[in-house]
């Protein structure tokens, strides 16, 4: 995954877990609002009229954005405006029956401000506050304990699922930030810091099967001619053409890594020397006949040791990268080891 992508996955996640949100706003403004205008007893009527309608409002907006990204807070805006619109007239119309009504309706639409904001935490927060005080109306009320019931429901269901979603969210940003951490941006093939992260797991594989740890440096040749004649982009084309095609070559389990600028390092299991200078032979000639233009060839230093640690891999590295200076010395687009 090279950096473009995981910067669009990270947007993209964002506008599903807004849009999830919105939705779960409007069910939720439709459910309580509904309840309220269906079963307490609000006067005047048109009051509960008006909540009725905003529910019904509420509703068209939850289907509306069903299944959809949301690019913008439009959607989650209007039904702010929505409520705070709907509070004035309740607060104007029952101001003398009751502060918990007002209270519980301001909460709500504050909840939805908040939410919609992006403090999703603070709008599950006050969620809750806006059904507690929600509640008590009914309660107060005598209304039907089909109402209380429906509000207790509405609370348990709207709150896990926005904190089920926001421990989601979080998880995947962290995957996300440690994606970035440990992979090389143009490649998409594990950085320095990738590589002492991974070589260690595939050392540990090794003493388990009694297989050996190879590690393989390649750097291409000439490169910077390329860079000077053709241009950096077409560098970097060849770049990207070079780790595919090391990583289509290599088996399953090997680690590549791109180590530096025009160096790349493959971590493999192997039986012994002839296995890794097989692995190494076949890189190289793959990579003699990638389909880059220009061609590139590329010079191979190969070594078995350990990978145990960060200590390790860089005796190991510097092991593979004497061979790789004497392969460059014996006249490139050839395989040294060590
Ligand atoms: P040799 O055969 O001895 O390895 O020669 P070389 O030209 O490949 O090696 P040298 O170390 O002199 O040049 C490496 C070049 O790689 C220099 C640098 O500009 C280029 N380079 C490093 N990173 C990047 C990159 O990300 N993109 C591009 N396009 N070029 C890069
Ligand atoms: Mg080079
Ligand atoms: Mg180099």
């Amino acid at each position: 995954m090279n950096a473009s992508t995981v910067e669009h996955t990270a947007d993209v996640s964002q506008l599903v877990f807004r849009s999830r949100v919105v939705q779960i706003l409007a069910v939720e403004t439709a459910v309580l609002y509904g309840v309220l205008a269906i079963f307490v007893d609000i006067h005047p009527l048109w009051v509960r009229l008006v909540l009725g309608f905003l529910a019904l409002s509420a509703a068209v907006v939850a289907l509306a954005v069903r299944g959809r990204t949301i690019a913008t807070h439009m959607p989650g805006r209007i039904l702010i405006v929505a409520a705070m619109v709907c509070v004035s007239f309740v607060a104007y119309a029952i101001t003398n029956q009751g502060l918990p009504v007002i209270a519980s309706f301001s909460v709500l639409s504050l909840t939805m401000a908040v939410t919609v904001l992006d403090t999703y935490r603070m709008g599950i927060i006050l969620s809750a506050f806006g059904y507690l005080l929600a509640l008590s109306v009914i309660i107060s009320r005598g209304a039907n304990p089909l109402a209380a019931c429906l509000v207790f429901l509405g609370l348990a269901v709207t709150s896990s699922f926005l904190l089920i979603r926001q421990r989601q969210f979080l998880e995947q940003a962290r995957d996300t930030a440690l994606n970035l951490a440990l992979t090389d941006s143009l490649t998409g093939l594990l950085n320095r810091r990738g590589m002492e992260v991974q070589v260690p797991l595939l050392d540990s594989v090794s003493r388990r099967t009694g297989q050996q740890l190879a590690c393989i440096l390649l750097d291409l040749d000439h490169f910077k001619a390329i860079n000077d004649q053709f241009g950096h982009a077409v560098g970097d084309d060849v770049l990207r053409a070079t780790s595919a095609t090391i990583v289509r070559t290599m088996r399953e389990a090997d680690v590549a890594v791109r180590t530096g600028g025009e160096e790349f390092a493959v971590f493999c299991l192997v039986l012994g020397q002839s296995d890794m200078m097989a692995l190494a032979e076949r890189l190289r000639e793959q990579l003699e006949h990638q389909a880059t233009h220009p061609q590139t060839t590329v010079s191979i230093g190969a070594a078995i040791g350990s990978g145990a640690d960060s200590a390790a891999i860089s005796a190991l590295s510097a092991r593979a990268d004497t061979a790789l200076y004497a392969a460059k010395q014996g006249g490139r687009n050839t395989i040294r080891s060590a």
